[in-house]
């Protein structure tokens, strides 16, 4: 499974950032954040908000442009040896100068370096989507789309949006979902983790995404998945993740292969790999225990997924052929 070629559209890159890593940061800098870390040296936290919190602790050792160039290439160092082709990761101006458009570039340019650097070196191509914190409001998502608009391009292809689902509506954050599309970014949104089919429909309704971050609680209304099976709308899943946050009890309550038997587009990614104790390869693994899933279904659930990449045609069909030659 670690050979086979993947592809994986929903990942925070502060989330994927290994634990050691931060440690070593935190240590560099005199950041006393041991607190965040269990006797393991992994993360350690009690719930999805605590989660959020110790997320947010870890990003504190985060403080320039050079900490995420080292950020993202051991991130897609990484990537690289799960087997991972293709990838991309959510990048949030609220961690990346705090919505500050010449701090973005600074920061944009550092991460775009380390992701250049991988492509040319035959490791994972990689792609960024915008995210701002749905919890810190929609005031302050707005610099956050001003800063994805300002640097659409080649590296920064797409918008979306994280954080706490609960906080507040998808209609509040319309204005900035608005922008993102007008200025050419590919949109995509956090929606049916923590709450229901409703919030889907609202989501798709306010916000016109073609992807949905999660998006498994459609499974609880059949005319919804019908209808996501008829427009093409993909559900980024990430089941370890749910299954780790409790979302489901374990994979064979999950609804993945539901949605693939009526025909609901799905790819399957790892969120934030390290707080969750998945990888690429683990998630292929336990997909195939559970679900009997074999290779010619992973390679079209990675065909599907290049399909609705946020990346320019040329790059879509040399990653297409490269899942067919396997
Ligand atoms: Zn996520």
């Amino acid at each position: 499974m670690k050979n086979l070629p993947k592809v994986e559209l929903h990942l925070h890159l502060e989330g994927a950032a290994p634990p050691a890593f931060i440690r070593g940061l935190a240590k560099e800098k005199n950041i006393d954040i041991s607190e965040i870390f269990d006797e393991n040296g992994g993360y350690k936290y009690r719930d999805f908000n605590h989660f959020l919190s110790v997320y947010e602790a870890a990003c504190t050792t985060l403080t320039g442009p050079e900490e995420f160039y080292r950020l993202t290439k051991a991130v897609l160092e990484e990537s690289t040896e799960q087997g991972v082709i293709y990838g991309e990761t959510f990048l949030s101006p609220d961690f990346c100068g705090g919505g500050d458009l010449t701090a973005w570039r600074e920061y944009m340019a550092a991460i775009k370096e380390a992701a250049d650097a991988s492509a040319t070196a035959g490791g994972t191509i990689l792609r960024g989507i915008v995210t701002p914190i749905r919890h810190f409001g929609p005031e302050a998502a707005k610099p956050a789309a001003m800063c994805a608009a300002e640097t659409v391009g080649d590296f920064i292809t797409g918008f979306g949006i994280a954080g706490a689902e609960d906080a507040g509506e998808p209609r509040d954050f319309a204005y900035v979902f608005d922008m993102a599309r007008e200025a050419g970014l590919e949109l995509t949104a956090h929606a049916g983790e923590w709450r229901g089919p409703d919030h889907i429909r609202d989501t798709l309704r306010d916000l016109k995404v073609s992807r949905l971050g999660h998006g498994v609680r459609a499974a609880e209304d059949p005319a919804l998945v019908e209808e996501l099976a008829e427009s093409g709308v993909m559900l980024e899943v990430c089941p370890g993740s749910n299954v780790f946050l409790g979302v489901y009890e374990k994979l064979t309550d999950h609804p993945i292969n539901m949605f693939v038997e009526k025909g609901v587009k799905v790819s399957v990614s790892t969120d934030d790999p390290p707080f969750f104790h998945t990888t690429m390869t683990r998630e292929y693994e336990d997909l195939a225990s559970t679900f009997g899933w074999d290779e010619e279904r992973f390679q079209n659930v990675n065909i599907d997924s290049m399909q609705a990449a946020f990346c320019d045609a040329a790059t879509r069909e040399a990653m297409i052929k490269k899942l067919k030659e396997t």
